[in-house]
């Protein structure tokens, strides 16, 4: 499981994420508004996001990480770098 370098971040980007439909992107705009009133993060243009917290996103999604992350990329709201991160560890 240990990893020889650190993984790309997942890095969402905020800007993005709002000038998305609402109700695919809903489940991920509340999800990154929980993050950001937790943190006290209210001024970013971005937020990075655990490795894990895609791992929840898929259950609400119902989607593989993989997938999903795929998918998040495709929206313009995940940095591109993010992609095959996720389940690496599995192998
Ligand atoms: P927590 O998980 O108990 O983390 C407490 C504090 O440890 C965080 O306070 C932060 O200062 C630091 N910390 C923990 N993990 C990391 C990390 O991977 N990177 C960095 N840079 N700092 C880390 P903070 O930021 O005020 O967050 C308060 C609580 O809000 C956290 O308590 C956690 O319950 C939640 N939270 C914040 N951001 C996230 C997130 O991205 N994902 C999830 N699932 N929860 C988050
Ligand atoms: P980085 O992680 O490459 O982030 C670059 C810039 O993206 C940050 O500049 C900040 O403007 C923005 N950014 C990234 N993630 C977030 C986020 O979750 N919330 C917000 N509001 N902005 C975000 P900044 O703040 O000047 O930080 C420069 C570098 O300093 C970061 O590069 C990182 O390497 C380090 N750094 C800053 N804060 C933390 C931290 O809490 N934990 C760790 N491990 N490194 C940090
Ligand atoms: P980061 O701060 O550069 O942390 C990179 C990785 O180091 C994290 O990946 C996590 O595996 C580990 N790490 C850092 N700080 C802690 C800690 O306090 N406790 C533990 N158990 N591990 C820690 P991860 O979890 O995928 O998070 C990715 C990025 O998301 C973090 O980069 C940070 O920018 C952000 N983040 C995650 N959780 C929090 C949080 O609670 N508060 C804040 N402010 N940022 C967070």
């Amino acid at each position: 499981a240990a990893a020889a370098a650190a993984p790309p971040k997942l890095i969402l980007d905020l800007e993005a994420l709002h000038h998305l439909d609402a109700g695919e992107a809903g489940p991920l705009t509340r999800y990154a508004a929980t993050i950001q009133a937790q943190r006290g993060d209210y001024n970013g243009k971005v937020l990075s996001i655990r490795q894990d917290d895609m791992r929840t996103l898929a259950v609400i999604y119902d989607e593989s990480p993989t997938t999903l992350t795929e998918r998040f990329i495709s929206w313009g709201v995940l940095n591109p770098e993010a992609k095959g991160d996720v389940e690496e560890s599995a192998e």
